[in-house]
């Protein structure tokens, strides 16, 4: 996969999507660095499980939706490893309900979790990308990004936005080598799906034409591609991954 000693930052990286895509990647032979917000029991758990595989790592406590915050990681990770040479923006935030229920907080909040934090990394890791004239960024997005949600109406439209950042920063960095794409989930089982009841689960299954929820190492697998020599002439796309959504 050309992955080997390769420098990855993945966002959210405590649990569920993140914690998958950071193991696909440690087989890769890549030098892995962890983020959370605030679960730093899980992202410490998620350190040990990594490291009982033997695969070494490095974990940040962060909130990536600060700026301040994100800037203070890059610079540990600049003295330690270099370059971040990809950039898995995958820090995310739900939230189901009437729109007209949400609260100008919460608007705050799912914008700033869900694109201030992917647009704080990108800028503090393309610089050094552009000057190694490579590096990958993959995006977590969804596919309510496209095709939008009722009564996910605020998650919809972040994941919209994280869609056309990754278009046009294709664009702007494909000159530099550097490739930009996102996967668009569909339902993926993590804790993000837990308050589902088992009623609500299977009326979901039954949208999917594979019958089930997607597991958290398919989106790795598809990570690791998207980052790999591979996909090396794939830029500027959101792949879904949906198990094939009615
Ligand atoms: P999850 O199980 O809730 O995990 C989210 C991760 O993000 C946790 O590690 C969490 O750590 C971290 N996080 C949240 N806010 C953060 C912040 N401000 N700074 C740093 N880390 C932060 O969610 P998931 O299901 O794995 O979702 C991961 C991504 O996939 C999200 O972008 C989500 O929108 C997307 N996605 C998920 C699905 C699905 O069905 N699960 C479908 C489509 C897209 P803390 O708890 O410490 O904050």
């Amino acid at each position: 996969m050309g992955l080997k000693g390769k420098t990855v930052l993945v966002t959210g990286s405590s649990r569920g999507i993140g914690k998958a895509i950071a193991f696909a990647f440690a087989k890769e032979g890549a030098n892995i660095i962890l983020n959370a917000a605030t679960s730093a029991d899980e992202l410490l758990r998620t350190q040990e499980e990594l490291k009982a595989q033997g695969f070494y790592s490095y974990s940040y406590l962060a909130d990536v939706s600060n700026y301040e915050t994100c800037r203070e990681m890059f610079q540990t990770i600049s003295n330690i490893y270099g370059n971040v040479d990809i950039l898995v923006n995958n820090a995310g935030i739900s939230h189901m309900g009437l729109f007209t229920e949400t609260t100008p907080d919460l608007w705050e909040k799912m914008i700033s979790v869900n694109i201030k934090a992917m647009l704080n990394c990108t800028h503090l890791a393309v610089p050094k990308m552009v000057s190694a004239k490579e590096g990958t960024i993959i995006n977590i997005s969804s596919i309510w990004g496209q095709r939008g949600a009722s009564c996910e109406a605020l998650y919809s439209a972040t994941k919209g936005a994280v869609d056309s950042f990754t278009k046009a920063m294709a664009k702007e960095l494909g000159p530099s080598g550097i490739r930009v794409n996102a996967i668009a989930p569909g339902v993926i089982d993590t804790k993000m799906n837990q308050w589902l009841s088992p009623e609500e689960r299977e009326i979901l299954e039954d949208e999917i034409s594979l019958m089930r929820f997607g597991t958290v190492d398919e989106v790795g697998q598809l990570a690791v591609f998207l980052a790999s020599n591979r996909s090396s002439f794939l830029n500027g796309q959101i792949i879904t991954l949906d198990g094939g959504m009615v």
